[in-house]
């Protein structure tokens, strides 16, 4: 099929695509980034947004920068752009691993960070990053700029704290000092699928014992999420396969799973038990 008419805005600035899609937001006007999932949504005729937004040609949008504390992601910057680490130290390898589970090498030099962040499907690997590791999002729109914490950005199933007449401007991650330990793991049924589920673990040791530990899910809920329960037996212990699979269990016992034509509830709890233990088993080695 075709995609409904549209029409279409190719501004060159930021604060003329904001101008614009201030304008054209309450007739379901729409940014436009990679396109990779808007586009295919839109051929489908499930999407019928009356004007896109094209920001593919504002300037500044492909900033990617790494600072002492934070890497700034702009919201033209591919996926493609992670293949190779972008900074120094467990960040840009944990971002290099990461992103050869997204999708297909074609899709990868189109789709972007920020797209995936404001799509917000709950098998995104970046939503499970940015919910696992924190940071900030910054929107903006016409009326100015703020910034969502990261966690609290996702609401639900392809659901935002954003505004319809809000563009995403840039993702902010922490910078992961050099001790951090990193592990993920996906499971998803051909290379390129969308994960069925995925774990994002990290942490420090400190004689000999786990520190600040973190534990994220994706593709399980609505929204990907830290499991405080998993984390709090975690923490003070030394990192030993008993514990991981404690918190494994634990994890698997506090999440409510989707259902749906590709998992049932019971078989996506069942894998929240396997990709958590193997997240924290990769942390660890
Ligand atoms: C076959 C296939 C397999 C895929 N597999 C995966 C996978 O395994 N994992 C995964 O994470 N993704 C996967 N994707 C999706 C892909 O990663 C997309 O690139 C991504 O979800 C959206 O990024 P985009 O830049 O293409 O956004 P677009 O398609 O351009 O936009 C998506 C939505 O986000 C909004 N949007 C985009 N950018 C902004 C912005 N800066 N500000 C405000 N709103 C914005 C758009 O208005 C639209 O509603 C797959 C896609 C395909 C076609």
């Amino acid at each position: 099929m075709k995609p409904a008419p549209f029409v279409y805005h190719a501004p060159k600035t930021l604060e003329e695509a904001v101008a614009v899609l201030a304008e054209v937001a309450p007739e379901d006007g729409r940014v436009l980034a990679g396109g990779q999932s808007l586009v295919p949504t839109m051929a489908f005729r499930l999407a019928r947004p009356a004007h896109l937004v094209d920001i593919n040609q504002v300037a500044g949008l492909d900033r990617l920068a790494a600072g002492n504390d934070v890497l700034s992601i702009g919201a033209c910057v591919r996926h493609a752009a992670f293949h190779r680490p972008v900074t120094a130290g467990p960040l840009g390898d944990l971002l290099a691993f990461v992103v050869r589970h997204i999708a297909h090498y074609p899709i990868r030099t189109r789709g972007t960070f920020c797209g995936s962040l404001a799509h917000a499907d709950p098998a995104s690997e970046w939503c499970l990053v940015a919910a696992t590791l924190g940071g900030e999002i910054a929107a903006r729109s016409a009326r100015g700029t703020r910034g969502i914490a990261a966690p609290g950005f996702f609401q639900g199933l392809m659901a935002t704290a954003l505004e319809d007449d809000e563009l995403l401007e840039a993702a902010h991650l922490p910078i992961l000092e050099a001790d951090i330990r990193w592990g993920f793991y996906e499971f998803s049924r051909r290379a390129g699928d969308y994960a069925l589920a995925m774990a994002l673990a990290t942490f420090r040791l400190e004689n000999g014992r786990i520190v600040e530990p973190r534990l994220g899910l994706g593709g399980v809920e609505g929204s990907p999420r830290r499991i405080a329960e998993a984390e709090a037996l975690l923490a003070g212990k030394p990192p030993e396969i008993g514990i991981f699979r404690q918190a494994a269990e634990a994890a698997a016992a506090a999440i409510d799973p989707l259902e749906d034509i590709q998992a049932s509830a019971e078989y996506r709890r069942d894998l929240v038990c396997a990709v958590a233990r193997r997240a924290l088993e990769r942390a660890a080695a």
